[in-house]
């Protein structure tokens, strides 16, 4: 069994599976092989039960084939491969069509959506409420739906336009209000219900389905 080892002052020995599902062996500087190997042998049954769950765990990248179902605005839909369309991707409503690529048109095709519906939202609810932001800054960020720094510029997820509009303004809403309170303190959630009385169904969908729009 391959395993990485990891030798320093410490008195005893342990395991670990990363989360490449490689053993990590962390041992004391002394330590014979011989007896660093004997305990993995022993704990042999622990190794393989926890690095296929670290296997299994995996977040596996979706195949851009034909029927595969890709998120625009809370609905699903399928992709239809066309080799003699023209390069990039287009969606009519009802399918997506792709010649050739995957990730990088679909995220093209998001980032460019986004900017035509989403962006107008947030000049919309800024304009309304006399929230005012300074600069707009479109991202995909791994684990952050927006943000909004102390000079009030904002950074939006453009993978939102994945979500129900409803959840987009959420967010942009959420932001806005920063440009206000910088905390999450009562005052800021009371002004984001001003707004968006319906905000709390938004904000549990997102902690529902949001890793759903990290699926590229
Ligand atoms: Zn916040």
């Amino acid at each position: 069994m391959d395993y990485q080892l990891i030798r320093s002052q410490r008195k005893t020995l342990s395991l670990q599976i990363n989360q490449n599902a490689e053993l990590i062996v962390r041992a004391p500087n002394r330590l014979s092989v011989k007896k660093i190997e004997q305990f993995i042998d022993e704990k042999s049954d622990w190794i393989d039960k926890k690095s296929s769950s670290m296997h299994a765990n995996k977040p596996r990248k979706p195949s851009y084939t034909e029927g595969k179902k890709f998120l625009y605005l809370g609905n699903e839909y399928p992709l239809n491969i066309d080799t003699a369309n023209a390069k990039g991707l287009r969606f009519d409503g009802q399918t997506f069509s792709l010649s050739t690529g995957g990730k990088q048109e679909f995220l093209a095709y998001y980032k460019a959506a986004f900017k035509k519906i989403a962006l107008p939202r947030l000049e919309y609810y800024a304009k309304k409420h006399h929230l005012n932001y300074n600069q707009v800054r479109l991202k995909t960020q791994k684990t952050l739906w927006g943000s909004c720094s102390s000079a009030n510029n904002i950074n939006l997820n453009y993978l939102l336009i994945m979500a129900p509009m409803s959840v987009v303004d959420y967010v942009i809403v959420h932001e806005l209000c920063h440009t206000i309170h910088k905390n999450h303190s009562k005052d800021f959630w009371h002004l984001v219900g001003q707004i968006l009385p319906n905000y709390k169904a938004s904000k549990s969908w997102l902690k529902e389905h949001g890793h759903k729009l990290q699926n590229l």
